[in-house]
């Protein structure tokens, strides 16, 4: 028996995947193709030359797992004819990640050390952080998961009873955030199963979701989800990954943000501050003006984790906290995300001051 295929999942399947098509879409043909640069079909991802000098295309072809990936709905929110749109800039391959840079590494914040059951890192108090699946709707270049290695440390393959074992004997353990990958990417059904074993520890009241789903992908929230939701015993948090005004600025994002909301759901936003997307005083207080108009409150602005492959996108602390103090003298406090870092080891975020 097969279960129903959901609108999300139709328009997930037949997300982006080819560089080609991406740039056809938004009308960057600028240049010769003096390679065949269609990814379709194969175990490559192709990187653009980051220079338009050399021509956008002549860039090289490398083995990689983190291909490029983007859904229609988030496509569409890009400026056609735009290399520098903040949103293809988070999603584009340039041959600027195959830079090796010193102090750029394949595990940034220390999360194998914290693996304590399989897909489980309990860093800090109080709450367990779940990596529920290696998927996601989106490929963004600067991600700091970008290299870890889902296929050993996914509790979906355990049917998450390492999991929820080691939640279940862990009663200071009060909130569980699900991750990823990201987790919304699991079928109802999936959620429902883990979830409802969830409601019957007495000790855990909170749910967290770490999602890019309603920004990338706001089909997802859909009538069944909404009902899963329903069905929670625990507040419920989400937090949504939005990282410039313009992945906002759509209808069917504004309805996702809008049901969840109504829903009860606290949502909180995370960006990352990033070189090329959002590294203005104004590009943030855009961002923080638009998550609020939805309901939306900022809750962190990490610096970049100093992953492989991401080192173009670093915007150093020293840039990062005037930028910041600008921010604070434009708008109320509650809408100055909390700038920080993750530093391994450590048992909380760390405030960059
Ligand atoms: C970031 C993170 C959390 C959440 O930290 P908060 O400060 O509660 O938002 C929890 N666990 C792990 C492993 C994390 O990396
Ligand atoms: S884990 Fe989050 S940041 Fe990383 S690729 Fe997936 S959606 Fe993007």
């Amino acid at each position: 028996m097969s279960a129903k295929v959901t609108v999300w999942q139709r328009e997930l399947a037949g997300a982006v995947r080819d560089p080609l098509l991406l740039m056809q879409a938004l009308g960057l043909e600028e240049t010769p193709p003096n390679l065949p640069l269609s990814g379709e079909g194969q175990e490559e991802t192709v990187f653009l030359s980051s220079s338009p000098d050399k021509g956008r295309r002549g860039g090289v072809s490398f083995s990689s797992l983190f291909k490029l990936l983007v859904p229609h709905s988030y496509m569409a929110r890009m400026k056609p004819g735009d290399w520098n749109d903040p949103l293809l800039r988070q999603v584009l391959p340039l041959d600027d990640e195959l830079q090796v840079v010193e102090g750029f590494n394949h595990d940034p914040v220390g999360d194998q050390p914290s693996l304590v059951a399989d897909g489980v890192l309990h860093k800090y108090h109080g709450r367990v952080l779940l990596v529920t699946t290696g998927a996601c709707a989106v490929h963004c270049r600067y991600c700091f998961r970008r290299h870890f290695p889902y296929s050993e440390s996914n509790p979906v393959k355990g049917e998450w009873e390492g999991a929820l074992a080691y939640i279940r004997a862990n009663p200071d353990v009060r909130e569980v955030i699900l991750s990823g990958g990201d987790p919304l990417t699991l079928s109802d059904e999936r959620l429902a199963l883990f979830l409802g074993q969830l409601a019957a520890m007495p000790h855990i009241t909170r749910v967290r979701f770490h999602t890019r789903l309603p920004v990338v992908l706001p089909s997802r929230i859909d009538a069944g989800f909404l009902q899963l939701l329903a069905g929670i015993r625990q507040q419920v948090v989400m937090v949504i990954h939005a990282n410039h005004a313009q992945e906002l600025a759509a209808d069917d994002v504004q309805q996702a943000l809008a049901a969840l909301h109504s829903a009860g759901v606290t949502l909180l936003n995370q960006a990352v501050l990033l070189r090329g997307v959002n590294d203005s005083v104004q590009a943030q207080v855009d961002l923080s003006e638009s998550l609020f108009a939805q309901r939306v409150l900022p809750y962190y602005l990490h610096v970049l984790d100093r992953v492989a492959g991401a080192a173009h996108f670093e915007v150093p602390e020293s840039e990062a906290l005037p930028l910041l103090e600008g921010v604070r003298q434009r708008l109320p406090g509650f809408l100055v995300p909390k700038l920080v870092r993750e530093v391994a080891g450590e048992k909380a975020k760390t405030p960059v001051v």
